[in-house]
Protein backbone atom coordinates (compact mmCIF):
# COMPACT_ATOMS: atom_id res chain seq x y z
CA UNK A 1 0.00 0.00 0.00
CA UNK A 2 0.92 3.50 -0.32
CA UNK A 3 1.86 5.50 2.70
CA UNK A 4 0.77 9.49 2.17
CA UNK A 5 1.74 10.47 5.40
CA UNK A 6 5.48 11.73 5.16
CA UNK A 7 8.38 14.37 4.20
CA UNK A 8 7.99 17.57 3.26
CA UNK A 9 9.62 16.08 -0.32
CA UNK A 10 7.13 13.47 -0.15
CA UNK A 11 4.00 15.82 0.54
CA UNK A 12 5.22 18.11 -2.42
CA UNK A 13 5.13 15.32 -5.06
CA UNK A 14 1.47 14.22 -4.17
CA UNK A 15 0.51 17.69 -4.39
CA UNK A 16 1.15 18.36 -7.93
CA UNK A 17 -1.52 15.35 -8.70
CA UNK A 18 -3.86 15.88 -6.04
CA UNK A 19 -4.07 19.92 -7.05
CA UNK A 20 -5.22 18.49 -10.16
CA UNK A 21 -7.37 16.30 -9.67
CA UNK A 22 -9.24 18.66 -7.39
CA UNK A 23 -9.44 21.13 -9.65
CA UNK A 24 -9.34 19.84 -13.49
CA UNK A 25 -12.47 18.90 -14.83
CA UNK A 26 -14.92 22.23 -13.74
CA UNK A 27 -15.23 25.64 -13.80
CA UNK A 28 -17.43 26.42 -10.77
CA UNK A 29 -21.39 27.25 -11.58
CA UNK A 30 -21.70 30.87 -13.22
CA UNK A 31 -18.08 31.74 -14.64
CA UNK A 32 -17.28 30.93 -18.07
CA UNK A 33 -13.98 31.75 -20.13
CA UNK A 34 -13.29 35.20 -22.19
CA UNK A 35 -12.68 33.91 -25.07
CA UNK A 36 -15.99 31.46 -25.39
CA UNK A 37 -17.79 34.65 -25.05
CA UNK A 38 -16.23 37.31 -26.57
CA UNK A 39 -14.12 35.14 -29.82
CA UNK A 40 -12.58 38.18 -31.41
CA UNK A 41 -10.31 38.97 -27.38
CA UNK A 42 -6.86 38.64 -27.36
CA UNK A 43 -5.22 37.89 -23.86
CA UNK A 44 -2.13 38.85 -22.92
CA UNK A 45 -2.57 37.34 -18.83
CA UNK A 46 0.04 38.86 -17.27
CA UNK A 47 0.48 37.28 -14.16
CA UNK A 48 0.49 34.07 -15.93
CA UNK A 49 3.93 35.02 -16.83
CA UNK A 50 6.77 37.22 -15.76
CA UNK A 51 5.44 40.59 -17.06
CA UNK A 52 4.32 42.33 -14.07
CA UNK A 53 5.22 44.00 -10.95
CA UNK A 54 6.39 41.04 -8.91
CA UNK A 55 8.70 40.06 -12.09
CA UNK A 56 7.36 36.33 -11.82
CA UNK A 57 4.31 34.14 -12.24
CA UNK A 58 1.90 34.97 -9.50
CA UNK A 59 0.30 32.28 -7.67
CA UNK A 60 -3.41 30.68 -8.93
CA UNK A 61 -2.20 31.55 -12.47
CA UNK A 62 -2.03 27.80 -14.12
CA UNK A 63 -2.73 28.96 -17.69
CA UNK A 64 -3.00 32.15 -19.93
CA UNK A 65 -7.10 32.40 -19.85
CA UNK A 66 -9.53 34.35 -18.91
CA UNK A 67 -12.06 33.89 -16.40
CA UNK A 68 -15.15 35.86 -15.73
CA UNK A 69 -18.62 35.61 -14.32
CA UNK A 70 -21.14 34.60 -16.56
CA UNK A 71 -23.18 38.32 -16.41
CA UNK A 72 -19.79 39.73 -16.75
CA UNK A 73 -18.90 37.86 -19.30
CA UNK A 74 -22.07 38.85 -21.30
CA UNK A 75 -21.64 42.44 -20.77
CA UNK A 76 -18.30 42.42 -22.07
CA UNK A 77 -19.42 41.23 -25.35
CA UNK A 78 -21.86 43.97 -25.29
CA UNK A 79 -18.51 46.38 -24.91
CA UNK A 80 -16.44 44.07 -27.29
CA UNK A 81 -19.43 44.45 -30.49
CA UNK A 82 -19.63 48.28 -29.66
CA UNK A 83 -15.79 48.57 -30.27
CA UNK A 84 -15.47 46.12 -33.40
CA UNK A 85 -17.88 48.63 -35.21
CA UNK A 86 -15.07 51.43 -34.55
CA UNK A 87 -12.25 48.80 -35.59
CA UNK A 88 -11.04 48.03 -32.00
CA UNK A 89 -10.32 44.16 -30.50
CA UNK A 90 -9.95 43.84 -26.72
CA UNK A 91 -6.56 42.81 -24.98
CA UNK A 92 -7.32 41.65 -21.59
CA UNK A 93 -4.66 41.61 -19.45
CA UNK A 94 -6.66 40.01 -15.75
CA UNK A 95 -10.08 39.05 -14.87
CA UNK A 96 -11.22 36.34 -12.69
CA UNK A 97 -8.38 36.44 -9.73
CA UNK A 98 -7.77 33.86 -7.55
CA UNK A 99 -7.39 34.90 -3.43
CA UNK A 100 -4.41 33.53 -3.37
CA UNK A 101 -3.06 35.50 -6.04
CA UNK A 102 -3.81 38.54 -4.00
CA UNK A 103 -2.20 36.87 -1.65
CA UNK A 104 0.93 36.45 -3.26
CA UNK A 105 0.69 39.93 -4.06
CA UNK A 106 0.42 41.06 -0.46
CA UNK A 107 3.38 38.95 0.47
CA UNK A 108 5.11 40.63 -2.16
CA UNK A 109 4.57 44.36 -1.18
CA UNK A 110 6.01 43.25 2.19
CA UNK A 111 9.24 42.43 1.00
CA UNK A 112 11.18 45.50 0.65
CA UNK A 113 14.19 43.93 -0.74
CA UNK A 114 12.66 42.77 -3.53
CA UNK A 115 12.05 45.71 -5.96
CA UNK A 116 13.19 43.96 -9.06
CA UNK A 117 9.97 45.65 -11.16
CA UNK A 118 10.33 48.97 -9.91
CA UNK A 119 11.77 50.88 -12.88
CA UNK A 120 8.70 49.25 -14.88
CA UNK A 121 6.15 49.62 -12.90
CA UNK A 122 6.57 52.25 -9.90
CA UNK A 123 9.18 54.07 -10.34
CA UNK A 124 8.08 57.08 -8.24
CA UNK A 125 6.33 54.73 -5.38
CA UNK A 126 8.23 54.11 -2.13
CA UNK A 127 7.56 50.47 -2.45
CA UNK A 128 6.92 50.31 1.16
CA UNK A 129 3.76 53.05 0.57
CA UNK A 130 2.06 50.76 -1.69
CA UNK A 131 -0.60 49.50 0.72
CA UNK A 132 -0.77 52.82 2.24
CA UNK A 133 -1.90 54.32 -1.29
CA UNK A 134 -3.87 52.00 -1.86
CA UNK A 135 -1.82 50.02 -5.20
CA UNK A 136 -2.07 46.84 -3.17
CA UNK A 137 -5.14 45.35 -0.72
CA UNK A 138 -5.69 42.32 1.38
CA UNK A 139 -8.94 42.07 -1.33
CA UNK A 140 -9.35 42.32 -4.69
CA UNK A 141 -13.05 42.93 -6.39
CA UNK A 142 -11.15 40.89 -9.02
CA UNK A 143 -11.46 37.84 -6.80
CA UNK A 144 -15.69 38.38 -6.79
CA UNK A 145 -14.83 37.51 -10.88
CA UNK A 146 -16.71 39.89 -12.15
CA UNK A 147 -13.89 42.90 -12.95
CA UNK A 148 -11.43 42.83 -15.88
CA UNK A 149 -8.16 44.82 -16.61
CA UNK A 150 -8.33 45.13 -20.62
CA UNK A 151 -7.22 47.42 -23.23
CA UNK A 152 -7.78 47.76 -26.99
CA UNK A 153 -5.52 46.87 -29.90
CA UNK A 154 -6.54 47.88 -33.66
CA UNK A 155 -8.42 45.00 -35.51
CA UNK A 156 -5.83 45.68 -38.79
CA UNK A 157 -2.53 45.77 -37.19
CA UNK A 158 -3.07 43.72 -34.38
CA UNK A 159 -1.32 46.95 -32.78
CA UNK A 160 -2.00 48.24 -29.14
CA UNK A 161 -3.69 51.66 -29.04
CA UNK A 162 -1.44 53.84 -27.15
CA UNK A 163 -3.35 55.01 -23.61
CA UNK A 164 -0.15 57.09 -22.40
CA UNK A 165 0.79 54.33 -19.89
CA UNK A 166 1.13 50.80 -19.35
CA UNK A 167 -0.86 48.41 -17.69
CA UNK A 168 -0.28 48.25 -14.15
CA UNK A 169 1.88 51.19 -13.85
CA UNK A 170 1.62 52.67 -10.33
CA UNK A 171 1.64 56.19 -10.39
CA UNK A 172 -0.79 59.34 -11.41
CA UNK A 173 -0.36 59.10 -15.26
CA UNK A 174 -2.30 55.61 -14.84
CA UNK A 175 -5.53 58.09 -13.53
CA UNK A 176 -8.71 58.94 -15.48
CA UNK A 177 -8.24 62.83 -16.37
CA UNK A 178 -4.98 62.63 -15.84
CA UNK A 179 -2.92 65.91 -17.78
CA UNK A 180 -0.01 63.35 -17.69
CA UNK A 181 -0.92 62.21 -20.96
CA UNK A 182 -1.62 64.08 -24.72
CA UNK A 183 -5.05 64.90 -25.63
CA UNK A 184 -4.80 61.56 -28.19
CA UNK A 185 -4.00 59.49 -25.45
CA UNK A 186 -7.20 60.71 -23.42
CA UNK A 187 -9.25 59.93 -26.45
CA UNK A 188 -8.00 56.88 -26.47
CA UNK A 189 -9.03 55.96 -23.12
CA UNK A 190 -12.76 57.09 -23.29
CA UNK A 191 -13.30 54.99 -26.34
CA UNK A 192 -12.73 52.41 -24.09
CA UNK A 193 -14.47 54.33 -21.33
CA UNK A 194 -17.21 54.76 -23.26
CA UNK A 195 -17.82 51.54 -24.65
CA UNK A 196 -17.17 49.82 -21.75
CA UNK A 197 -19.83 51.95 -19.40
CA UNK A 198 -22.27 51.38 -22.07
CA UNK A 199 -21.92 47.90 -21.81
CA UNK A 200 -22.53 48.09 -17.90
CA UNK A 201 -18.92 48.82 -16.26
CA UNK A 202 -17.91 51.37 -13.77
CA UNK A 203 -14.57 52.72 -14.29
CA UNK A 204 -12.21 52.88 -11.56
CA UNK A 205 -10.64 56.34 -11.42
CA UNK A 206 -7.15 55.20 -10.57
CA UNK A 207 -6.48 52.60 -13.13
CA UNK A 208 -7.83 53.42 -16.72
CA UNK A 209 -7.70 49.57 -17.66
CA UNK A 210 -9.65 48.35 -14.89
CA UNK A 211 -13.91 48.17 -15.13
CA UNK A 212 -16.00 46.57 -12.55
CA UNK A 213 -19.66 45.22 -13.09
CA UNK A 214 -22.43 47.10 -12.02
CA UNK A 215 -24.87 44.77 -10.11
CA UNK A 216 -21.92 42.25 -9.93
CA UNK A 217 -23.79 38.27 -9.35
CA UNK A 218 -21.59 37.51 -6.42
CA UNK A 219 -20.64 40.88 -4.35
CA UNK A 220 -19.50 39.24 -0.90
CA UNK A 221 -17.65 36.35 -2.66
CA UNK A 222 -13.95 35.86 -2.38
CA UNK A 223 -13.12 32.95 -4.74
CA UNK A 224 -9.97 30.87 -5.04
CA UNK A 225 -10.38 28.35 -7.91
CA UNK A 226 -7.09 28.34 -9.55
CA UNK A 227 -6.75 30.04 -13.42
CA UNK A 228 -6.53 27.13 -15.73
CA UNK A 229 -7.70 24.92 -18.19
CA UNK A 230 -9.48 22.45 -15.73
CA UNK A 231 -12.72 22.64 -17.57
CA UNK A 232 -11.52 23.15 -21.19
CA UNK A 233 -10.01 19.82 -20.99
CA UNK A 234 -12.90 18.21 -19.55
CA UNK A 235 -14.19 17.71 -23.07
CA UNK A 236 -12.70 16.38 -26.25
CA UNK A 237 -9.19 16.98 -25.29
CA UNK A 238 -9.28 15.52 -22.45
CA UNK A 239 -10.57 12.43 -23.84
CA UNK A 240 -8.23 12.46 -26.78
CA UNK A 241 -5.20 13.08 -24.90
CA UNK A 242 -6.22 10.18 -22.23
CA UNK A 243 -7.46 7.98 -25.37
CA UNK A 244 -3.83 8.55 -27.10
CA UNK A 245 -1.69 7.82 -24.23
CA UNK A 246 -3.89 4.67 -23.61
CA UNK A 247 -3.72 3.35 -27.55
CA UNK A 248 0.10 4.13 -27.35
CA UNK A 249 0.92 2.23 -24.36
CA UNK A 250 -1.48 -0.45 -26.02
CA UNK A 251 0.75 -0.41 -28.98
CA UNK A 252 3.94 -0.62 -27.56
CA UNK A 253 3.49 -3.02 -24.42
CA UNK A 254 2.03 -5.51 -27.28
CA UNK A 255 5.77 -5.01 -28.87
CA UNK A 256 7.38 -5.81 -25.91
CA UNK A 257 8.35 -2.47 -25.55
CA UNK A 258 7.63 -1.81 -21.83
CA UNK A 259 4.84 -1.96 -19.56
CA UNK A 260 1.31 -1.02 -19.94
CA UNK A 261 1.66 3.15 -19.40
CA UNK A 262 1.02 5.97 -21.56
CA UNK A 263 1.39 10.04 -21.20
CA UNK A 264 0.18 13.07 -23.26
CA UNK A 265 1.44 16.72 -22.98
CA UNK A 266 -0.38 19.03 -23.82
CA UNK A 267 -0.20 23.02 -24.08
CA UNK A 268 -1.58 25.62 -21.96
CA UNK A 269 -3.94 26.24 -25.16
CA UNK A 270 -5.31 22.44 -24.68
CA UNK A 271 -3.21 21.03 -28.04
CA UNK A 272 -1.54 18.03 -27.77
CA UNK A 273 2.00 18.44 -28.02
CA UNK A 274 2.73 14.57 -27.88
CA UNK A 275 2.51 11.40 -26.88
CA UNK A 276 4.91 8.83 -25.24
CA UNK A 277 4.65 5.19 -23.78
CA UNK A 278 7.05 3.12 -21.58
CA UNK A 279 9.91 1.92 -23.36
CA UNK A 280 11.99 0.38 -20.48
CA UNK A 281 12.62 -2.84 -22.03
CA UNK A 282 13.35 -1.73 -25.79
CA UNK A 283 15.41 0.96 -24.63
CA UNK A 284 17.29 -1.18 -21.61
CA UNK A 285 16.55 2.20 -19.71
CA UNK A 286 15.31 1.97 -16.65
CA UNK A 287 14.08 5.45 -16.09
CA UNK A 288 12.50 5.44 -20.05
CA UNK A 289 8.56 5.78 -18.15
CA UNK A 290 6.00 7.14 -20.41
CA UNK A 291 5.92 10.08 -18.09
CA UNK A 292 10.05 10.64 -18.44
CA UNK A 293 9.87 10.04 -22.33
CA UNK A 294 6.70 12.44 -22.88
CA UNK A 295 8.36 15.31 -21.18
CA UNK A 296 11.98 14.64 -22.74
CA UNK A 297 9.95 14.77 -26.42
CA UNK A 298 7.95 18.08 -25.53
CA UNK A 299 10.98 19.23 -24.77
CA UNK A 300 12.60 18.57 -28.25
CA UNK A 301 9.38 19.30 -29.75
CA UNK A 302 8.85 22.83 -27.90
CA UNK A 303 12.60 23.54 -27.88
CA UNK A 304 12.70 24.32 -24.37
CA UNK A 305 13.63 22.31 -21.21
CA UNK A 306 10.51 24.33 -19.50
CA UNK A 307 7.00 23.48 -19.64
CA UNK A 308 5.37 25.62 -17.62
CA UNK A 309 1.52 25.67 -18.37
CA UNK A 310 1.75 22.50 -19.75
CA UNK A 311 -0.43 19.46 -18.00
CA UNK A 312 0.26 15.69 -18.13
CA UNK A 313 -2.00 13.29 -18.64
CA UNK A 314 -0.86 9.28 -17.62
CA UNK A 315 -2.63 6.56 -17.58
CA UNK A 316 -1.28 5.61 -14.50
CA UNK A 317 -0.45 7.89 -11.04
CA UNK A 318 3.58 8.79 -11.40
CA UNK A 319 6.24 6.95 -9.63
CA UNK A 320 8.47 9.27 -7.52
CA UNK A 321 10.64 9.70 -10.19
CA UNK A 322 8.46 10.58 -12.58
CA UNK A 323 6.88 13.09 -10.04
CA UNK A 324 10.21 14.61 -9.59
CA UNK A 325 10.79 14.63 -13.13
CA UNK A 326 7.44 16.44 -13.99
CA UNK A 327 8.02 19.31 -10.73
CA UNK A 328 11.07 19.86 -12.44
CA UNK A 329 9.65 20.54 -16.07
CA UNK A 330 7.64 23.35 -14.19
CA UNK A 331 4.29 20.91 -15.19
CA UNK A 332 1.77 21.95 -12.54
CA UNK A 333 -1.45 19.64 -13.38
CA UNK A 334 -1.10 15.69 -13.77
CA UNK A 335 -4.42 14.05 -14.59
CA UNK A 336 -3.62 10.07 -13.77
CA UNK A 337 -5.97 7.13 -14.85
CA UNK A 338 -5.15 3.88 -12.80
CA UNK A 339 -4.22 4.43 -8.87
CA UNK A 340 -1.34 3.08 -7.53
CA UNK A 341 -3.05 0.25 -5.83
CA UNK A 342 -4.08 -0.54 -9.66
CA UNK A 343 -0.45 -0.71 -10.59
CA UNK A 344 0.23 -2.52 -7.43
CA UNK A 345 -2.29 -5.33 -8.06
CA UNK A 346 -0.59 -6.55 -11.82
CA UNK A 347 3.10 -6.36 -9.69
CA UNK A 348 4.30 -2.60 -10.45
CA UNK A 349 5.39 -1.59 -6.95
CA UNK A 350 6.54 2.38 -6.10
CA UNK A 351 6.35 2.05 -2.13
CA UNK A 352 9.91 1.21 -0.94
CA UNK A 353 10.53 4.48 -2.94
CA UNK A 354 8.62 6.48 -0.89
CA UNK A 355 9.13 4.55 2.22
CA UNK A 356 12.87 5.00 1.94
CA UNK A 357 12.08 8.88 1.29
CA UNK A 358 10.60 9.24 4.06
CA UNK A 359 12.46 6.87 6.36
CA UNK A 360 14.93 9.77 5.41
CA UNK A 361 17.36 7.85 2.88
CA UNK A 362 18.80 5.76 5.34
CA UNK A 363 17.79 2.05 4.19
CA UNK A 364 21.36 0.97 3.00
CA UNK A 365 19.40 -1.89 1.55
CA UNK A 366 17.69 0.34 -0.67
CA UNK A 367 20.32 2.64 -1.49
CA UNK A 368 23.33 3.60 0.48
CA UNK A 369 24.37 7.23 -0.07
CA UNK A 370 27.67 8.63 0.96
CA UNK A 371 29.70 11.26 0.39
CA UNK A 372 33.06 11.64 -1.26
CA UNK A 373 36.01 14.15 -3.10
CA UNK A 374 33.83 17.29 -2.05
CA UNK A 375 36.57 19.72 -2.45
CA UNK A 376 37.81 18.81 -6.09
CA UNK A 377 33.59 18.57 -6.90
CA UNK A 378 33.36 22.36 -5.65
CA UNK A 379 35.88 23.67 -7.96
CA UNK A 380 33.07 23.06 -10.58
CA UNK A 381 30.82 25.29 -8.92
CA UNK A 382 33.15 27.58 -8.19
CA UNK A 383 33.57 27.73 -11.87
CA UNK A 384 30.01 27.75 -12.85
CA UNK A 385 29.68 30.81 -10.22
CA UNK A 386 32.58 32.34 -12.21
CA UNK A 387 30.87 32.08 -15.44
CA UNK A 388 27.77 32.74 -14.06
CA UNK A 389 29.62 36.29 -13.83
CA UNK A 390 30.48 36.81 -17.04
CA UNK A 391 27.68 35.85 -19.32
CA UNK A 392 24.87 37.70 -16.93
ZN1 LIG B 1 7.64 6.68 -13.57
Amino acid sequence: MFKRKAGVLWVLLVLACVTAQASAFTLPEGFVYVTDVVETAQLEIRYYGDNNFVGAPVDGYEAPVAILTEEAAAALKVAADILDEQGYYIKVFDAYRPQRAVDHFVRWAADLEDQKMKGIFYPQVDKSRLFELGYIAEKSGHTRGSVVDLTLVYKDTGEEVDMGSGFDFFGEISHHGTDLITPEQAANRSILRDAMVAAGFAPYPEEWWHYSLVGEPYPDTYFDFPVDIGAKHGGTAMDEAMARAIEQARTTMRQDIGGPFGAAVIDGEGNIVCVASNSVLRDHDPTAHAEINAIRLAGQILGTHDLTGCWIYTTAYPCPMCLSAIIWANVKQVVYGCRPEDAEEIGFRDAFIYRFIEGGQQDTSVLAISEYGREQCLTLFEEYAELQKTIY
